[in-house]
């Protein structure tokens, strides 16, 4: 096994709009695609489609896409001992995609808010014989601190994606993480510091590393991904590409990095993979359906 998914899942039901409706606005859209996704299901399918062994530790409620979900991990190779089931609702996800390919999410967790610590004991064996825990915050944060104490324990690298953002993180229980994963607006909202600027989000970056935090990871949408420890300082360059949906590029780079650091590239090589494989994830619509397998990934170009 090389890498513990600890996180979510959901449905995605995607609307595609020409624009976003207004407050109280009834629009026709375009088109509509129910999908697979959640951030940690994102995260482990990409993973696995470039060839990790992903364990899912996740919950899915009592409906009629629970199955799917399951079957959705199985046909993606992925391991699901550890995909509980719940009563309630599994989680879903309604999002509506504009014309220039930008995003509005609501996500309703449903049975992701029972993922238990419990859950991450009873997963305990598996997940020693991972070699990275990726983590994001669609699931409790008691959940999300108690898996990072594990990783402590057993000796095993944590990768925190801090998404979606809360204020009330704990930076205590979680100083520990050696990879800390924003976007550029996650990182505005957990430091309360500005990052239009790159200058800003070095800045804001910076705050977290002078808190202890190991390595920060920004990723910056079309601008690419800046990393900072205090030892370090890359910018890893924008792939240029026709954006047509946004959904999911995050996870698709998280994934890939992920994938890249347990099969022992170096960092900046991991992250210049996982940047060339977010981009190419933007040229398609959807979330994992724009995923590459590892095959597509290697024949898309020299730059992968
Ligand atoms: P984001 O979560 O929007 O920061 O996107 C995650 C990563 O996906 C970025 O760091 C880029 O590597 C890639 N990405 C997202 N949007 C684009 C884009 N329009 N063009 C090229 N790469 C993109």
């Amino acid at each position: 096994m090389d890498i513990a998914v600890i996180g979510s899942n959901m449905v995605d039901l995607v609307t595609y709009t020409a624009r976003m409706p207004q407050l109280g606005e009834t629009l026709a859209g375009q088109d509509f695609q129910m999908g697979c996704g959640g951030k940690g299901a994102n995260q482990a399918i990409a993973a696995s489609r470039l060839g990790s062994q992903v364990l899912m530790l996740t919950r899915v409620g009592e409906d009629l896409f629970a199955q799917n979900t399951v079957r959705n991990f199985e046909e993606n190779g992925i391991d699901t001992r550890h995909v509980l089931s719940t009563s309630g609702p599994s989680g879903v996800a309604p999002i509506f995609v504009d014309e220039q390919g930008r995003n509005s999410i609501v996500i309703v967790k449903g049975a992701n808010d029972l993922l238990t610590p419990a859950d991450i004991d009873a997963a305990r064996d598996e997940i020693s014989r991972c070699r990275l825990i990726v983590l994001q915050l669609e699931v409790p944060l008691e959940t999300v601190y108690h898996a990072i104490q594990t990783g402590q324990e057993l000796g095993i690298p944590v990768l925190l994606n801090p998404a979606p953002a809360t204020p009330e993180l704990d930076y205590a229980r979680i100083a520990t993480v050696d990879w800390f994963m924003p976007n550029e607006s996650e990182l505005a909202l957990l430091t309360g510091l500005p990052t239009t600027t790159l200058d800003e989000v070095e800045a804001a970056a910076r705050s977290l590393v002078g808190k202890g935090m190991r390595n920060v990871v920004v990723t910056l949408g079309e601008r690419g991904v800046l990393w900072l420890s205090a030892e370090e300082k890359h910018l890893v360059e924008p792939v240029s590409v026709q954006a047509v949906d946004t959904t999911g590029a995050g996870d698709a780079f998280i994934g890939c990095f992920s994938h890249a650091l347990v099969s022992g590239k170096e960092v900046l090589e991991a992250l210049r993979l996982a940047n060339a494989y977010a981009a190419d994830s933007v040229t398609r619509r959807g979330t994992q359906t724009s995923y590459a397998t590892v095959e597509d990934f290697r024949s898309a170009g020299p730059a992968h």
